[in-house]
């Protein structure tokens, strides 16, 4: 993927990404409507030139990923939670994904500067050519060392252009197996540890508000609506992430009823909250990193 790389862009998209990752951080309140804190932040990264990569996540507590608020979502964030906000902006395609948490409860500070210190390590060892198991291998033991655990079912990833999880995985754990598979120069990374107190493992929760197009035909016919609704959403986002409430003046319809339809034809694909198994308290740091041959750059 090397040669489709645009480095420019990419710094581009990684400042945005910081400043907005800096901006979110300060709206986390206890009492603010998380839907109101999500569509600041994704307004924010609109007017400083970039465009989502993918839907503002806010997970609180055991929710270890992939909350975004729906249409009309009236939720909000609780006094003492622990929040993680998880942002990705793209430019012209060239994604940079990066993650912070808050505590608002002072009574996780380790946990936080576990994980701070589990991402700064894995960094740390990333260069041309390192093994995954390696990278896995630094995040686990800081994260034991802390006196937590790493969730083993979540990991990093590569990036490619408009797409933000390209095929490999990077473990948040050693994983033996995986240590012939090494970071070729040319790579986009992100790597995001996740500690916590509880099981140290996700399990799928009942809500999707988060769905991308497969790229994929239905596996059965969809109504004239349906098809509409598909093809906005491919030719706006193409397989990039994205919410309900982003297509709230699509038609004035039910498009949270035509999505799950979409996704129930296997034309979408569905991202689930994610829920850590003993419900314990989850925080996630993430840095995009591009690896060339003579550089190591953390761009948000
Ligand atoms: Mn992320
Ligand atoms: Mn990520």
């Amino acid at each position: 993927m090397s040669e489709v790389l645009d480095v420019d862009k990419l710094k581009a998209a990684g400042r945005i990404a910081v400043a907005s990752r800096e901006y979110a951080v300060g709206l986390v309140k206890p009492g603010a409507l998380v839907l109101d804190v999500c569509e600041s932040i994704e307004r924010f990264i609109v007017e400083s030139g970039g465009l989502p990569a993918f839907p503002c996540n806010l997970s609180i507590n055991e929710v270890a990923a992939h909350y975004t608020p729906g249409l009309g979502d009236s939720s909000v964030i609780p006094e003492g939670a622990v929040v993680k906000v998880d942002i990705g902006v793209h430019v012209d395609g060239f994604i940079v994904d990066t993650a912070a948490t808050v505590d608002l409860s002072g009574e996780y500070g380790k946990l936080l500067e576990t994980t701070v210190r589990a991402l700064e390590e894995a960094v740390s060892v990333v260069k041309p050519y390192v093994s995954l198991y390696d990278i896995g291998r630094v995040i686990e033991r800081a994260v034991r060392d802390g006196g937590f655990k790493p969730i083993r079912n979540l990991s990093g990833h590569n990036i490619g252009r408009y797409i933000v999880h390209a095929g490999l995985s990077i473990p948040n754990v050693a994983d033996r197996s995986l240590y012939r598979l090494r970071i070729q120069p040319g790579t986009l990374i992100a790597l995001e540890p996740f500690a916590t107190n509880g099981k140290g493992l996700v399990v799928d929760g009942p809500t999707i508000n988060i769905y991308s197009y497969t790229g994929r035909g239905p596996k059965m016919g969809l109504t004239s609506l349906e098809a509409e609704l598909l093809d906005y959403v491919s030719r706006e986002y193409r397989t990039l992430p994205f919410a309900a409430r982003w297509l709230r003046n699509w038609k004035g319809g039910d498009v949270e009823g035509l999505l799950k339809l979409l996704h129930s034809k296997g034309v979408l694909h569905g991202y689930p909250v994610l829920i850590e198994a003993g419900r314990g308290v989850v925080a996630q740091f993430e840095h995009t990193v591009l690896v060339t041959e003579s550089d190591v750059i953390v761009l948000a």
